[in-house]
């Protein structure tokens, strides 16, 4: 595709819409990052020429009308907490970031719903419902900093969707600005609709490749007003994933969250955050978390997991107190942070698979670690099948040696993922760190018509270039 400069015409133009204080140029020392996300790898950052900060549809719709007839690139962003490269303007152009656009519009404790601009930060949302006695379910581990409009792109899961399911489970209705301009309102406050295609699924967990989207309106649930929770250690990794199952099956019950932690993760983790907490010499732990609205059924809930997992002889099991279990969680959310700051060259991986088949593909992950001779710390959320492997290089040689394993170790875990049912990612997305690898999961049928699909709506492929294919 041909895209054209940004001459400095242009850019008086995109300040004519937006206002002065609403555009940074590429020299601002600001500008550098919005050419990265939280992918490590410097070879998928890229700076952007110029980013704005549009507050209103209107100023969104006239920037995406200017540019698709310019011909410049457009990358939308939230917070940048992507771990796709989704937010990095591969092709350089304009970052069109949504922070601005950060309002909570309306809580309608009526219709269960919540309208908001997708520059609200997830947690943010979160403290606003709370005196509803209501919650937005599809919330990611990164809610403290990422936006709902972002979590809407990636279609986001996180550590309750084993229960409660992913962001898009919650969106009933969007507001979009396709490019060319155009202005779309989708869907609405209704639970049910089956009115031609659905639009907002297609919209939901596309990257910010199709539409910018301005407004969101989310389903909210009743907030759940206990929770219980276990952390397990055990003395082989197959031994506490082989709980999940176990618990599926045995209890009846279906947990919020089931979250797996492997010793390196979660002992390195525990030492930087000067934790005091059990380990007993656990090759794996476990986290597992039941809520709901009576303390009585958490209780018991808990317990009868707890009774699951002895079936698995665990090293140690601990029902959590809320401040303990406050604790755990903030390490479990600490992990990617702890893993980042080893080295930058190692890859962040969201690898999905079903649930039966998790024991199979860790121990294959353990496989590849020792023929290879590379260190895969794993952690995720069991539950859903859905591990974080972060297969990584360290030492003297390391940009060397990551430069020559990256590709045949992340082809071989997807391959491996493939062939036991799963595929390359459960919630991070593609963006330009995965598109490689696209082929090997897609036929070309089916390329076709997600490309199809492109060019429907971006005919001139101004939107996010150069992710996803
Ligand atoms: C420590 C850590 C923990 C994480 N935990 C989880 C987790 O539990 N679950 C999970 O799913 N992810 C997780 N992530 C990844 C990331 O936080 C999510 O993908 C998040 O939803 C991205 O939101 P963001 O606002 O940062 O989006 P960005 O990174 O800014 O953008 C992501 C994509 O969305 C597009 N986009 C953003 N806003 C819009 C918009 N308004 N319209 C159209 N397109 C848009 C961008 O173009 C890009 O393609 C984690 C990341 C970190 C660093």
């Amino acid at each position: 595709m041909n895209y054209q400069s940004l001459t400095p015409e242009l850019i008086e133009q995109f300040r004519g819409i937006c206002g002065a204080d609403a555009l940074m140029n590429a020299d601002d020392p600001k500008a550098a990052r919005y050419g990265r996300d939280q992918v490590s790898e410097k070879a998928y950052h890229h700076p952007p020429d110029l980013v704005v900060f549009p507050t209103t549809k209107e100023q969104v719709s006239q920037i995406l009308e200017l540019a698709d007839r310019a011909r410049i690139p457009v990358t939308p962003r939230g917070a940048g907490s992507g771990l796709s490269g989704g937010a990095v303007p591969a092709c350089g152009g304009i970052v069109l970031s949504l922070e601005r656009m950060n309002k909570i519009l309306e809580i309608d404790p009526e219709s269960l719903c919540a309208v908001v601009q997708p520059g609200v930060v997830t947690a943010a949302l979160d403290r606003e419902l709370e005196p509803y006695g209501l919650f937005f379910a599809g919330y990611p581990i990164s809610e403290d900093f990422c936006h709902i409009g972002g979590n809407i792109a990636e279609n986001a899961g996180g550590g309750r969707a084993v229960k409660y399911g992913v962001t898009g489970n919650y969106v009933t209705g969007l507001e979009i600005v396709i490019p060319g301009g155009e202005v779309l309102r989708l869907g609405g406050k209704r639970y049910k609709d089956v009115t031609g295609y659905d639009l907002i699924s297609l919209i939901v967990g596309s990257e910010g490749t199709l539409a910018v989207v301005t407004e969101i309106t989310l389903r909210l649930s009743p907030r759940p007003r206990h929770r219980r929770s276990l952390l397990t250690g055990f003395g082989r990794e197959s031994e506490a994933i082989d709980t999940v199952s176990a618990i599926f099956r045995d209890t009846g019950i279906v947990p919020t969250s089931i979250e797996f932690m492997d010793a390196f993760c979660f002992t390195e983790t525990a030492k930087s955050l000067r934790f005091d907490l059990p380990s007993e010499g656990s090759a794996a732990y476990m986290l597992y978390e039941v809520d709901g609205a009576d303390p009585n059924d958490t209780e018991r809930g808990i317990e009868k997991i707890n009774d699951a997992v002895r079936g698995s002889s665990p090293m140690f099991s601990e029902l959590l107190s809320d401040s303990r279990s406050e604790e755990v969680w903030k390490l479990r959310k600490r992990i990617p942070w702890m893993l980042k700051r080893i080295t930058p060259h190692q890859s962040a991986e969201d690898i999905s698979v079903p649930i039966g088949a998790i024991p199979g593909f860790v121990r294959r992950l353990r496989s590849i670690e020792s023929d290879l001779g590379i260190h895969i710390p794993v952690f995720g959320h069991a539950g859903d099948g859905n591990l974080h492997a972060h297969p990584m290089a360290v030492g003297d040689e390391a940009e060397d040696r990551w430069a020559e394993i990256r590709k045949p170790v992340l082809t071989t875990l997807y391959e491996e993922a493939l062939r036991l049912g799963g595929t390359i990612s459960g919630e991070h997305g593609i963006g330009n760190k995965r598109r490689e690898f696209m082929p090997l999961v897609s036929s070309p049928t089916e390329l076709g018509l997600l490309k199809g699909i492109k060019g429907v709506f971006d005919p001139n492929a101004i939107l996010n270039p150069a992710k996803i294919f």
